[in-house]
């Protein structure tokens, strides 16, 4: 198993994972306890890590990921939080505000 990246909350971890395993590719959502320094994170908010089960799928996986991230190119400014949205999200990851019908 190795890990294959960070997602900034669970549904998107999930949203991942499901994407890869379409793909033929065994992929597992994990959470990230709180390890080392940032033993003040509540285990809950920890964020959830993407893992790849055997390691030679691990750069097909890296691939497929990136395409998904890159297509389609959005970038937007979260109404509710201020936060920098980028990828095919139609939500905010942070605070669940939809995406604006455009972006200012
Ligand atoms: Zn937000």
């Amino acid at each position: 198993m190795r890990r294959l990246c960070l997602a900034p909350n669970l549904a998107i971890a999930t949203l991942w994972t499901d994407l890869l395993r379409e793909a033929g590719i065994a992929a597992s959502v994990q959470r990230a306890f709180a390890s080392g320094s940032t033993g003040l994170i509540p285990p809950d908010q920890a964020l959830p890590e993407v893992w790849v089960q055997h390691d030679e799928q691990f750069d097909r996986a890296e691939t497929l990921l990136a395409d998904a991230q890159r297509c389609p190119q959005r970038l937007w400014t979260c109404p509710g939080c201020a936060e920098r949205i980028d990828g095919p999200f139609e939500q905010c990851w942070n605070c669940g505000h939809a995406m604006p019908a455009s972006d200012p």
